[in-house]
């Protein structure tokens, strides 16, 4: 057995390894994370290093491998910790141990650490007072720094410099003498301003209450599992977590808090501020690396309780995590788009069991695979059914846009939503109008009838390729383009096109006078082009706030009456099998954003498909109506929670080298010959070549998830050092 060892895991220096063997009296104790004495260059000088991978494999000459000497008996657990954690991740969701670690351990900044230096006697008063008085030579500003510091405990340097300017010389001269002493402390990059911190304690409701005793109940007792607050817009799910966070804390232990970035702002984070002061902190990707490095030296050295930040903060290294809370637990940026590609959601439960720790799982409209797990008993579900400041839930309807178009109405705003806005414009409140769109919308649609054109193998909504052909990104079924509706040989069948830009065109066109703020990709690039928008809304300096759905998240404008949908199909015909689970969460969610405090709400749902299940149910607000229909369609069709699916990516710039290595791919997928595996593909993706890359796309299911990994683990085998993969890069994406 041979080990591949780091010896430093500062950022630069993780993939370097060094291999050793494994005598055999340490094989019980060696595992990865595990940090180990090794003799290590010409002199074979003793180092410590850390275990990151076991392999029966030599990687030279077996001579000259040299032995490790030992384990080191007093280990830094949180390194080794990170280090497992990070096999974990690459056992689960593919790319090497280099990236998996990278994943996990921070970037550490070579900057210099600012540092704030203290000045204080070492000695009394009086023995500093006979000390000046016996010098050989008199010096008026020692004497006057010795009088400085008679009153007090201690000075900040640059005070006292300031207040006295009293030279460097005079202070490093009485440090030399023993008089007194200089302190210096890192200075950490604290993201919290303690000016703006004060205690503003609101008390639980019945319904809360509930939920945070049984959870206090449970935790007590000593039970550790994962839980998931289904909790209605405007519920009050923050003010859960931060009771249950407070009880966990209180003893001893900390706790991690994500949230998705998008809805990381001020005020949501000023909560935890007021609860739990400077013992919390952020991390956000606004941050310089140097800032977030400090938050992991902070965690490390136990100087904060309470992390908050996107999904990365679930790697800060805690000595005693007692509770992980995922809120929007529905959110997709919980997912990594790099490699490993891994879900927090279930990392944070795989952290959880090996620290001991509980998850809480927290949504308006949690994803089919919790709510599938809460179902089964695996998780236990909490539901909070009603508002928590006594606004009542906002009336939704839904418009046909098809009855629109036969009216003879082609705007973007149908009558009714017209008639709103003039009216909510009158009584001087806010209207937020929103265009679910989610990257490129490829599919088909009849705009007479609302057919839409799907795969009949797949029942997922074809895409238009450049060369005019409709193709089904999951097995690769392919159709010409069609000219008239199929269904009702209406003319009107087309691809999709609306921007927020020309929403805001039209707003100010059919109302004129009308002040629009437009929130999208264009105007949020600056940096904080995001919050001046917000602030701006909230102060009411603009009517309408139009935006993609960057804007349903977190924010309270409590003078919003009015939320118009103006094409609920963008999100639900994306060639995704969750696309039907994406525009009920958004729906619902825009829904949240209308009538959060005393005024009445309304939400307009314009749409051509009105009798889809996920508009039907956002209609109706009603959550479980939505999930029995979207399992019963996992369930048909066999897609996650029912079964689990793996895409491997297969891509390359050169497209020849493409070709000959997805030919293998099949040729590789068809031995498996494993009737647990459904293999499809490769198969060309909605997009194709982006930034002059090619890609192509196998897709395997299976029940058992471990089959997934070790299917991927066989790819990964077949493909490393393999000729025709030269060029290639394969990546792998989990359900
Ligand atoms: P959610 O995250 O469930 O959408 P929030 O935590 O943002 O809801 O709470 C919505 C609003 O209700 C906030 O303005 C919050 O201050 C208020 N709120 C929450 N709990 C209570 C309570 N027990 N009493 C009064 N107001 C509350
Ligand atoms: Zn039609
Ligand atoms: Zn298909």
């Amino acid at each position: 057995m041979y080990a591949n060892i780091i010896v430093d895991i500062s950022h630069e220096q993780l993939d370097k390894t060094f291999q050793y063997h494994v005598p055999d009296a340490l094989l019980s104790q060696i595992d990865t994370g595990v940090m180990v004495n090794i003799p290590f260059g010409r002199g074979n000088r003793i180092i410590t290093g850390y275990v990151i991978e076991l392999t029966s494999k030599a990687e030279f000459d077996e001579e000259r491998i040299k032995d490790i000497d030992s384990v080191v008996p007093n280990r830094v657990k949180a390194v080794e910790d990170m280090i497992k954690l990070a096999a974990w991740l690459k056992h689960n969701y593919g790319g090497t141990m280099n990236q998996a670690l990278k994943t996990v351990i921070p970037v550490k900044e070579k900057i210099r650490q600012k540092e704030k230096k203290h000045i204080k006697l070492n000695v009394t008063k009086e023995e500093a007072k006979e000390f000046i008085k016996n010098a050989k030579r008199k010096s008026p500003s020692k004497e006057k720094l010795i009088e400085y510091l008679s009153d007090r405990e201690e000075a900040d340097m640059d005070v006292l410099k300031n207040e006295t300017g009293i030279s460097p010389s005079t202070i490093k001269s009485l440090e030399n003498d023993g008089i007194i002493q200089i302190i210096s402390r890192q200075l950490y990059r604290n993201p919290v301003k303690e000016d703006e911190i004060q205690e503003d304690k609101i008390s639980l409701n019945n319904e809360q209450k509930n939920i945070v005793d049984d959870f206090i109940g449970d935790y007590d007792r000593g039970i550790r599992k994962t839980y998931l607050i289904h909790g209605v817009t405007g519920s009050g799910k923050t003010l859960c977590y931060i009771n249950m966070i407070e009880h966990v804390v209180r003893q001893g232990k900390q706790a991690v808090m994500l949230i998705p970035e998008i809805a990381l702002t001020f005020q949501t984070v000023k909560r935890f501020y007021d609860r739990f002061g400077e013992r919390v902190s952020i991390l956000n990707s606004r941050m310089s690396k140097g800032e977030r490095y400090d938050q992991f030296l902070r965690a490390m050295r136990g100087e904060i309780d309470v992390i908050i930040g996107p999904r990365s903060a679930l790697f800060t290294p805690f000595s005693n995590l007692g509770l992980i809370v995922i809120d929007e637990e529905h959110e997709m940026a919980y997912k990594s788009e790099q490699t490993p590609s891994y879900h927090a959601r279930q990392t944070a439960i795989h952290i959880a069991e090996t620290k001991n720790a509980s998850v809480v799982l927290g949504s308006a409209t949690p994803s089919v695979e919790s709510y599938y797990n809460a179902k089964k008993g695996i998780y236990k579900l909490y539901e909070l059914k009603n508002r928590a400041a006594g606004a009542d839930m906002p009336d939704v309807a839904v418009v046909d846009l098809r009855e629109e178009l036969k009216q003879g109405n082609r705007s973007i705003f149908s009558r009714k939503l017209k008639e709103l806005i003039e009216d909510r414009i009158r009584k001087k409140q806010q209207i937020m109008l929103f265009l679910n769109k989610r990257g490129y919308a490829g599919f088909i649609s009849c705009r007479s009838c609302g057919y839409v054109m799907k795969c009949p193998h797949c029942d997922i909504s074809l895409t238009s390729h450049n060369n005019g052909r409709l193709v089904c990104h999951y097995c690769g079924y392919q159709t010409g383009s069609v000219k008239l509706c199929p269904k009702c040989g209406s003319r009107y069948i087309s691809g999709f096109k609306a921007g927020t830009q020309q929403v805001e065109e039209m707003l100010k066109k059919t109302f004129p006078g009308i002040r629009v703020l437009r929130m999208d990709m264009d105007t949020t690039s600056g940096k904080d082009g995001h919050e001046k928008i917000i602030s701006e809304f909230a102060a009411h300096n603009a009517d309408v706030l139009v935006g993609t759905q960057m804007i349903v998240k977190g924010h309270d404008f409590p003078d919003v009456t009015l939320v118009g949908v103006l094409a609920a199909d963008m999100s639900l015909y994306t060639s995704d099998f969750r696309a039907g689970e994406r525009t009920f969460q958004l729906l619902v969610q825009a829904a949240g954003r209308a009538g959060r405090k005393n005024l009445h709400g309304d939400v307009i749902i314009q749409t051509y498909t009105p009798d889809n299940y996920s508009i039907v149910a956002a209609q109706k607000q009603d959550y479980e109506m939505f999930y029995d229909d979207e399992i019963s369609f996992r369930k048909l069709m066999g897609y996650p929670p029912v079964m689990h699916m793996l895409e491997v990516k297969i891509s390359s710039k050169n497209e020849g080298n493409l070709e000959k290595s997805c030919d293998d791919m099949k040729k590789f997928s068809d031995m498996a010959d494993d009737k647990k595996l459904f293999i499809t593909g490769p198969v060309v993706p909605q997009v194709y070549k982006l930034n002059d890359i090619y890609t192509q796309v196998l897709y395997v299911k299976a029940a058992d998830y471990e089959r997934l990994t070790q299917f991927k683990d066989n790819i990964e085998v077949h493909v490393k050092d393999n000729i025709l993969y030269k060029n290639v890069s394969v990546q792998f994406n989990f359900d």
